[in-house]
């Protein structure tokens, strides 16, 4: 297992639609331990495809009490109600802001050995859900936001990132 590089917003392929699996291989109950220990190791609750770089549409989570779990190429069949919480994300970390997420989802997809799932998740591990669900649409939760909160929480992002570089070259 491996902690892989995580990228950064707007790096590529954040901002790119991710592709479909055509079967799931072995390899990818592999791909899906490393994902779950990078998401462990930058203390995230999602980790998906594009943030390590692969434009396919995977993604895994871990909401608390639970098991990590891992879906490919997942389908949101069902969205209800809507409500404000709190995200972050592992591609502008410590940039955090109140983002609207339907309250209830219903998921469909396989685990990392290929069986077919579908479950239906509320309150926050449906938020973890869409938020995975939207990186592989080349959605990043700033995009969920009013424009003037966007445009705040990007500047915000933006200055971090310059700081974060600053450091690396001042070091
Ligand atoms: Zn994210």
């Amino acid at each position: 297992m491996a902690v892989r590089n995580i990228v950064l917003y707007p790096d590529a392929p954040l901002l790119q639609r991710a592709r479909a699996y055509d079967e799931v291989t072995p390899d990818l109950a592999l791909l899906a331990e490393d994902m779950i220990e990078t998401m462990h190791a930058y203390e995230g609750v999602g980790l998906a495809g594009p943030q390590i770089g692969l434009q396919r549409r995977i993604f895994v989570m871990h909401e608390p009490e639970r098991e990590p779990r891992c879906i490919i190429n997942p389908e949101i069949l069902d969205r209800e109600g809507e409500e404000y919480g709190e995200e972050g994300c592992l591609s502008i970390p410590r940039v955090y802001a109140q983002v609207p997420r339907a309250t209830r989802v219903v998921v469909r997809g396989f685990d990392e050995r290929g069986k077919k799932v579908e479950f239906e998740a509320r309150g926050f591990a449906a938020r973890i859900i869409q938020h995975e669900y939207d990186h592989l649409e080349g959605i990043c939760f700033p995009d969920r936001l009013d424009i003037l909160t966007r445009e705040e929480k990007l500047r915000e992002w933006e200055q971090l990132r310059a700081d974060m570089a600053e450091a690396i070259r001042s070091h």
